[in-house]
This record gives structure tokens, sequence and C-alpha cells, in this order.
């Protein structure tokens, strides 16, 4: 725990894997608003996945710590997992602020998220906790109708088509899933036989 007043990145996920999409999204927004570290931070079951098969969070969470390990701006934090039950932005908000009352918060999102935002618990608060970085992607038009315009900016980040939904098809399916996503998610993947079986 530091309570340095850095400019923090937080990128919330499901990370069922994490892949290059995240991570582009992570690095670009880091250099463009001049953050000082990223923190990604796995979900525990995300509210809005309840009816889907979502794989243990300690998988999640160890995939998402080798694919960021090389990075020295790049952090990962179990706040989401070890609060357990379901996930909610605003939960994660308040534990990271509470950990670093100094860090001025930017959360990282994607088109598709961020439109859900006005429906998350608590969506008022979230705003004061946080500026809100929405990168756009190939496959979803982002509206920011009635979300408050100064502390939502929309940035487009270079195209990735890879989606954690894409990655689990493809790896249910045979087909390789090598520089979708990092070398060592590959290898996590195929060491515990992710993806595989019913729930694929
Ligand atoms: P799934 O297909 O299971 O929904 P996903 O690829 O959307 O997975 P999530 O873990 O749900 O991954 O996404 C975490 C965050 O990253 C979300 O805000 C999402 O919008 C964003 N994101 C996902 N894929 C990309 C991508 N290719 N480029 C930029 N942002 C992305
Ligand atoms: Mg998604």
């Amino acid at each position: 725990m530091s309570d340095a007043p850095v400019r923090l990145g937080v990128m919330g996920g499901t990370f069922d894997p994490i892949h290059h999409g995240h991570l582009v999204a992570a690095s670009e927004v880091a250099a463009r608003f001049a953050l000082d570290e990223v923190v990604f931070v796995p979900t525990g079951q995300p509210s809005f996945k309840q009816h889907q098969h979502v794989t243990a969070p300690e998988h999640r969470y160890l995939m998402t710590v080798v694919a960021t390990a090389s990075n020295p701006r790049f952090t990962v934090s179990r706040v989401d997992v070890d609060r357990g039950g379901l996930t909610y932005t605003i939960d994660t908000l308040r534990d990271l602020k509470a950990q670093r009352p100094a860090a001025e918060l930017f959360f990282i999102t994607g088109a598709d998220a961020i439109e859900q935002i006005v429906r998350w618990k608590d969506a008022e608060q979230l705003f004061e906790l946080a500026h809100f970085v929405a990168v756009t992607r190939p496959g979803h038009q982002l509206s920011l109708e009635g979300l408050p315009t100064d502390r939502v900016t929309m940035l487009e980040v270079p195209a990735l088509a890879i989606s954690s939904t894409g990655v689990r098809e493809r790896a249910a399916s045979g087909l390789p899933v090598w520089y979708l996503v990092p070398d060592g998610v590959v290898q996590y993947i195929n060491k515990y036989g992710l993806y595989e079986g019913p729930h694929a």
C-alpha cells in the first residue's frame, strides 16, 4: 500500500482470458493521459455475467499477473477477487481509493461497458471517484448520451478485433490463440486445460 499522489489507471475486467486488446488499451491510455501506473483488476463474478460460466477467479487473476509482469507500470489488484460475490465497479473504485487516497483514478473501459454505466449501481458516485476513459474498438459504436461529459473522455485505440469470447471459442475448437494473448497466457491456458470441455 502506498499513498503517492499518482495518476492511476484502473483497468477492470473479467479477463477470461486477458488478451492483447486489453493490454494495448491500457498502454495507449497510459501514454495519452500520462498515467504513472495502470492497475488491472480482475472481477469476482461480474454482475452483468451472472448467468454465464466464468473461469475461476484465481486462474483469471494469475493469467493477468503473467500478462502484465514484464511492464513496470502495470500492476494487478486482488480487491475484487478477494471481496468475493458479485463485482460492482463502485466497490472496486471505493476499495482502491481507500488503499490509495492520494491517487487520482482513471477508469479505463471499453465502449460496450460504458454504455451500461448508467445502469450500474450508484452511477452518479462513480464519476466522483474517477475520470472515465472510454476506449473504442471495432464493432462497438460509442454513445456518451446521459454521461457527464466533464468526467468521461473517449479515446480511439489501435484497432484490435480481439475479445475474450473469441479467444475462448478458438481454444475450445482447437484453433491457435498464439499472438492474440501473451505467450505466457497461451501456456497457462494449455497447462490447466482452460476452455476445453462443457463450459468452453
Ligand atoms: P468477453 O468477450 O468475455 O466479454 P472481453 O474481451 O470483452 O471479454 P472483458 O474482460 O469483458 O473482455 O473486458 C474488460 C474491459 O476491456 C472492458 O472495458 C472491455 O470493453 C475492454 N476491452 C475488451 N476487449 C478490448 C479490445 N480488443 N480493445 C479495447 N478494449 C477492450
Ligand atoms: Mg466484454
